[in-house]
């Protein structure tokens, strides 16, 4: 299907409505997320943000497109100084540790590689070359601590994306820390001039010496990577102000065209009732979640079915739930790969056009995931039970595999099926243990070790070839 053919809509908070989406090329989108501040050990919350930027990324390519995706690593701002110091390690060697450690969670979460990753230290020229246009413009000026900061009063579109009204803007009251409250709009810095506080974290440029604010590097890295004007911004709920407001109003000043056509904002994950973060000290990282023994897939799924625009409490029960689910998935990539029954040709015709269609309609729909998985659910449990019946031939089952393979490039939560992995460690001790029994001529306890499979969802059968198994859905 060419990319023409479809019909993505997602909403838009800059309309505050779902809108069609059409990119700038017709075939290509490009897309910048803001990526990790790299301080620490990124949080499943951070996550949930990634996972569900992967989750739009792989859409886009399921219907088509190439996707250029560019996200940065914030590796120099107050918190990366504050860390650094802390540890009384150079700011670099101490940023790099948790870079590293992002793309390992990245690859364990099955997060598909931006096209760049861009670091804010290795893109100072760009960040001053940007503040001096801005400076040129009458956008920015220096404060009397000699930091430059940006005139919010001097751009009159301020507050389109975040809807602060202008009246509310305290002007010409300046803010210097990277993050700040909405009820703290003002002018903020572009370029901070050295402080002893800042330590051996400093660049001597035209700007003075000093070191940049945290919104100017997204806006120097996003246009040097994807252009003046490109589709797709992400980012979580928290980042529309300041971070995205302040990105606006330094690229469209600069350049005089419109900057972003489409910002897209995930709402939070959140621990009873609360924003996860770092700051309430109520957060799981990756790592946490991996040594209490839980599966990577489960987290992903867990982070991926619920709607992006919806706030959702992580609990264990639904990561249980989520594992559940991904087993059930696999199972029946399992049981395609043995099939090899009488055909319902009709019937499957029926099934893949009625998932396919559920499945794409939801996704298009500014990603309904939920509906969208409903739909696949619907078509597993019908698939488990023609599989029941011996209903469905080679053919078909290989079909079916492919099509649910499809899926998957979206989902990334089943991954590579293997015949020689279908029967689990315990249960093939167990079948070993009910030979004993059964050469013991104990009859009894090889029955209650066949009982013990069924309730695994392995039913065992005794042919002249040996013990014969087969996993019934789950
Ligand atoms: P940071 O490393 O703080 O810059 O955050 C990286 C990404 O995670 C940003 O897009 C944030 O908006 C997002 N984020 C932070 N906390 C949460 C949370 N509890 N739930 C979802 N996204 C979050
Ligand atoms: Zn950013």
């Amino acid at each position: 299907m060419t990319p023409l053919a479809t019909s993505i809509c997602l909403f838009n908070t800059l309309t505050r409505q779902k809108e069609k989406f059409t990119p700038i090329d017709e075939c290509q989108v490009r897309m910048y997320t803001c990526g990790p501040t790299v301080y620490d050990y990124a949080h499943i919350g951070n996550f949930r943000a990634f996972l569900f930027e992967d989750l739009l990324k792989r859409w886009l390519e399921y219907r088509g497109f190439t996707v250029t995706h560019v996200m940065n690593l914030t590796d120099v701002d107050d918190k990366t100084i504050k860390g650094s110091q802390k540890q009384q390690t150079p700011l670099r060697q101490y940023t790099e540790y948790y870079a590293k450690a992002f793309f390992e969670d990245a690859t364990a979460l099955n997060i598909k590689p931006a096209s760049h990753y861009p670091r804010a230290t290795e893109h100072i020229p760009e960040m001053v070359t940007l503040i001096k246009t801005l400076i040129s413009k009458g956008y920015a000026y220096k404060g009397e601590d000699d930091s430059t900061y940006y005139a919010i009063s001097k751009f009159k579109n301020y507050g389109q994306l975040s809807k602060i009204k202008i009246r509310n803007l305290k002007t010409g009251a300046r803010v210097k820390v990277d993050e700040y409250a909405k009820e703290e709009a003002q002018d903020f810095a572009l370029w901070k001039a050295w402080t002893t506080e800042d330590g051996d974290v400093c660049w001597e440029t035209e700007l003075g010496k000093g070191r940049p604010g945290w919104h100017i590097e997204c806006s120097a890295m996003s246009m040097k990577y994807l252009g003046e004007t490109f589709d797709i911004h992400c980012g979580g709920v928290d980042n529309m102000f300041p971070h995205h407001e302040n990105e606006i109003a330094q690229s469209e000043a600069a350049t005089g065209k419109r900057f972003v056509n489409y910002w897209l904002h995930n709402e939070h994950l959140l621990v009873e009732g609360k924003r996860m973060a770092k700051r309430y000290g109520n957060f799981y990282t990756l790592r946490d979640l991996l040594k209490m023994g839980h599966d990577p897939k489960a987290i992903r799924y867990l982070l991926l079915s619920t709607h992006y625009r919806q706030q959702f409490n992580f609990t264990f029960e639904g990561l249980e739930a989520a594992k559940g689910a991904i087993d059930r998935l696999t199972n029946l990539m399992r049981r395609l790969l043995d099939a090899d029954g009488k055909s319902s040709k009709e019937k499957i015709d029926q099934l893949i056009a009625k998932v396919q269609t559920g499945f794409g309609e939801a996704m298009d729909d500014d990603l309904n995931i939920s509906v969208a998985l409903a739909a696949l659910f619907d078509f597993v449990r019908e698939i488990n039970n023609l599989l029941d019946a011996n209903a469905l031939s080679k053919k078909e089952a290989k079909e079916v595999y492919t099509l649910m393979a499809g899926f998957d490039k979206v989902l990334g939560v089943i991954g590579e099926v293997k015949r020689e992995e279908t029967l689990p460690k315990e249960a093939a001790e167990l079948i070993s243990q009910r030979e004993e029994a059964r050469k013991a001529k104990d009859w009894k306890a090889a029955d209650a070790i066949r009982q013990q499979l069924k309730a695994m969802g392995i039913v065992i059968e005794d042919t002249a070839q040996g013990v014969r198994w087969k996993i019934e859905k789950a």
